[in-house]
């Protein structure tokens, strides 16, 4: 522990966003990086806990306990204290493949376990692991790691998201030849065209997958993998980490009507836009837009929405509002399930004067004049007996623009061969946690399309479980 008194000294703080006002103005990062000053300051509150929960990773079904690539987060917090980076790079790239994206978009876990939130705040963790990387990648610290020998093993790797980019990276540093095949034309999966610009640029990834190409990693881009016994005929062992893209449907009527989009279509058509200026986005300018989800994609849509000119955005949430604080089913250091008001919210608020969200409330019907879309109606609902029923008056919402982000059922059943459990997902040995064999001999799974959707953080633990039990086989 770098300073015994600090977490009885210094309260937290982190760095403050680039004003809605502001940020809404363009696609760019909003999050800004702390002072190298003011973050030691923040990592002496760090207590180096005898068993330190942020770095658990338990309990995923539970919401989560701690950080679930079991990040050595006491130990780079002393040596960010200590002015350290280089070693406290060291100790996070142990447990860690790409801690500049976590440490953008990862919610935390590891905060909302950490001992110092129980009494006070968390310890700022995510502002100590992006310093981290960036500090190093700044100062040309990050040199590329290519093999010295090669173990003669190829491994397909099926799906350029955080799993399967940690999956390649981790096999080929263990000195396997690694291809990695992406049906879009960029790598990064949901990092690329799921996450707006603005939480995660899109040159972050980018800096990344050259690094990776550079120490050998080959990417196939545009390629759409549908058989997965012509890849086991031509390669070693195969990794699936083809995500659980498949989104759960609107089944109402009018929902066919033009204008209505699923969220991962219109935020892809966005940041597509945003890179490529011939690519077209869904023009929202003057429009009025109704996001059906008050989830994170749902954030995603209504802050993207503004930045493309929308008249009005509402928000609809078929939930109730989350508590203010944890409730007794929801105890550390389980993570926090509380109302949070995210960064769409924010700007919405700024732009319109009010929050978007609208809760207990559900579409009965979309209806529309020449085949597009002018109004949503809908009703409240209340939850009894484990079930939503309606109540109250229609309400008629005028729309020009609809967005499904209702959440996913599982992943895509394109590659003939490939087994997919009740879940939906593709089944492995136990179908339980961290289990990344399949039942076929040299097939492992990770990420979303065998856990479901998830999170960035989870994908890359999956990648990594998927890559040292596909090593173990190769070396037999
Ligand atoms: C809008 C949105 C915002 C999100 N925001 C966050 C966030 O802020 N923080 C967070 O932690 N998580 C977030 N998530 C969740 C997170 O992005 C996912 O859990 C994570 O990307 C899953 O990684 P993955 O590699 O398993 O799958 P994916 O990222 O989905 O990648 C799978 C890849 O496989 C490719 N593919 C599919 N089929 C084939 C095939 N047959 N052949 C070749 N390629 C194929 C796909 O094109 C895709 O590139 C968000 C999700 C969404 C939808
Ligand atoms: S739980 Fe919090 S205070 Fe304890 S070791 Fe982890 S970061 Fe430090």
């Amino acid at each position: 522990m770098g300073k015994a008194t600090g977490f009885l000294e210094f309260r937290r703080a982190t760095p403050a966003d680039n004003p809605p006002a502001l940020r809404i103005e363009s696609f760019a990062e909003f999050h800004n990086h702390m002072d190298v000053e003011k973050l030691r300051i923040q990592c002496a509150r760090c207590m180096d806990c005898g068993v330190p929960f942020c770095h658990t990773g338990l309990a995923p079904d539970k919401g989560g306990i701690g950080c679930p690539l079991n990040n050595l987060i006491p130990e780079w917090n002393d040596l960010v204290y200590k002015g350290n980076i280089p070693e406290a790079y060291r100790r996070l790239s142990k447990t860690s493949n790409f801690p500049e994206f976590t440490g953008r978009v990862c919610p935390a876990l590891c905060e909302g376990s950490c001992t110092a939130g129980l009494i006070l705040e968390p310890v700022a963790i995510k502002n100590a692991e992006v310093h981290i990387i960036d500090y190093m990648y700044e100062h040309n610290l990050i040199k590329p790691y290519v093999p010295q020998t090669r173990t003669g093993k190829t491994v397909a790797v099926a799906g350029a998201g955080p799993a399967g980019l940690a999956a390649a990276d981790t096999l080929n540093k263990l000195g396997h030849s690694v291809t990695v095949y992406e049906r879009d034309d960029r790598v990064g999966g949901l990092l690329m065209y799921g996450i707006p610009n603005m939480k995660l640029d899109k040159k972050i990834i980018d800096r990344r997958v050259n690094l990776m190409k550079e120490e050998g990693v080959q990417f196939v881009t545009n390629t759409e993998i549908t058989d997965l016994g012509e890849l086991r005929g031509r390669f070693d062992a195969v990794v699936l980490s083809t995500g659980a893209r498949k989104p759960r449907p609107l089944s109402v009527q009018g929902s066919d009507l033009s204008g209505v989009y699923y969220a991962v279509d219109f935020l892809k058509a966005a940041t597509k836009s945003y890179l490529d200026s011939s690519a077209e986005h869904i023009d929202c300018s003057d429009k009025n837009v109704i996001v059906v989800g008050g989830g994170d994609t749902g954030t995603d849509c209504v802050a993207t929405s503004i930045r493309l000119g929308a008249r009005s955005v509402t928000q609809l949430e078929i939930m109730d509002k989350l508590p203010e604080k944890r409730n007794d089913r929801n105890p550390w250091p389980t993570f926090p399930r509380v109302l949070k008001t995210d960064y769409g919210q924010e700007e919405a608020i700024t732009k319109f004067g009010g929050d978007p969200r609208v809760y207990l409330t559900t579409i009965e019907k979309i209806t529309g004049t020449d085949g597009k879309v002018t109004h949503v109606h809908t009703t409240g609902v209340k939850f009894e007996n484990g079930r939503f029923t309606p109540v109250g008056e229609t309400t008629a919402r005028e729309a020009d623009i609809v967005l499904i982000a209702m959440g996913f059922v599982g992943a895509e059943d394109s590659i003939k061969g490939v087994p997919l459990s009740q879940r939906g997902v593709i089944s492995t040995k136990k179908d339980a946690v961290n289990t990344v064999d399949t039942e076929l001999a040299g097939v492992f799974a990770a990420g979303d399309a065998r856990r479901g959707q998830s999170l960035v953080v989870w994908a890359i633990r999956e990648g990594r479980d998927a890559a040292f039990a596909c090593d173990k086989y190769l070396q037999n």
